[in-house]
């Protein structure tokens, strides 16, 4: 009998005859794995559905499917696999399935890789070759999961500003016109807010403090906005807020308050100011981006001629 083969991983093992399921969950459980044993397809599906991303159960996904080919339920083994495949989207990487055959002719061995399967280990069941197969799945499920999350991260930094954490300003320029689209989201109020006078602050103090003043208040922005606004930084010392669902007096508001605790926010212990321009597709839904931020700089400008730390729509 082979030992505990260290294997980590969490099986969904379906198999509607108790005696194999018991002799199976036994063995596989020997090897380190976690089993989960359901009798029925339907039940199956029911755990995939609670597992999946965004489900009540999230943090109990599986790592791959273990599925007997005939089940006595409404649902077969390839009917399950079909709903794997057809109805989550999982794909061979993302979702790996082995399925237990009957020593059947080779067509049928041909129906269940046309069902989506990985593999098939046929009965009666060979423990070394069961595992050596069970291995092989979590292998190619954890390359595939390590690869995903390789490749968020990557897309995370491409579209975080490094210094400040929030949205660049690619982001903004390739989801902006999106966020103005989402019915949810009219009217949208946009907001561009610069430091007064950075330059001085850099020049008196230093970048790297003006460096300190730029992340504090990308912090405070965060922090302040509501989860739906994207808050990003438009350029050096400037930044961006689009805010879903605000009227302009709302946005007035909201702008005028975040002015008053930007001046009371001493940022690395430096006292400073912003300017504010704000602008609204309110009364003109059809407005595009370049334009919204055309309206919201020129507000800005005007807001910077009127002497400063103050909120022009
Ligand atoms: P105004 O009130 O008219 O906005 O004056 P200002 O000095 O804020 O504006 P100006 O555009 O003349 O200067 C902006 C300064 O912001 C110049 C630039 O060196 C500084 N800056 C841009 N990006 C960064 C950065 O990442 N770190 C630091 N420390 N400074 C930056
Ligand atoms: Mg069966
Ligand atoms: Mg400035
Ligand atoms: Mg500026």
């Amino acid at each position: 009998m082979q030992r505990n083969s260290g294997l980590v991983g969490r099986i969904l093992y379906v198999e509607d005859s108790q005696l194999v399921a018991t002799v199976l969950t036994r063995l596989m459980e020997r090897h380190g794995l976690q089993v989960i044993h359901t009798a029925e397809a339907e039940q199956a599906l029911q755990l995939l559905q609670d597992t999946c991303s965004g489900g009540p159960r999230a943090t109990e996904s599986f790592d791959i499917v273990v599925t007997d080919f005939y089940l006595k339920g409404h649902l077969t083994g390839g009917d399950l696999l079909h709903a794997i495949r057809a109805r989550f989207h999982y794909s061979q990487q993302e979702m790996p399935v082995l399925v237990l055959t009957g020593a059947e002719a080779d067509e049928k061995q041909v129906d269940v890789f046309h069902a989506g399967a990985n593999d098939f280990v046929a009965k009666p069941i060979v423990e070394e070759v069961l595992m050596a197969r069970i291995r092989s799945l979590l292998l190619i499920k954890q390359q595939f999961a390590a690869l995903k999350r390789q490749s968020e991260a990557t897309h995370r930094l491409a579209i975080t500003d490094s210094l400040t954490g929030v949205y660049n300003r690619r982001y903004l320029l390739d989801h902006g016109e999106q966020f103005l689209a989402g019915r949810s989201n009219n009217p949208v109020a946009a907001v561009l807010l610069d430091i007064d006078h950075f330059k001085k602050i850099n020049d008196n103090l230093g970048h790297i403090t003006g460096d300190r003043v730029l992340q504090a208040l990308g912090d405070l922005l965060r922090e302040r906005s509501a989860e739906n606004t994207m808050v990003v930084r438009f350029g050096g010392e400037e930044f961006a807020l689009l805010v879903p669902r605000c009227s302009i007096n709302d946005g007035y508001q909201c702008a005028d308050s975040l002015r008053a605790e930007i001046e009371a926010l001493r940022p690395a212990g430096v006292s400073i100011t912003v300017s504010i321009g704000l602008a609204s597709n309110q009364l003109n839904p059809g407005m595009t981006l370049t334009q919204l931020l055309n309206h919201a700089d020129k507000a800005l400008y005007a807001a910077k001629a009127q002497g400063r730390n103050t909120v022009c729509a």
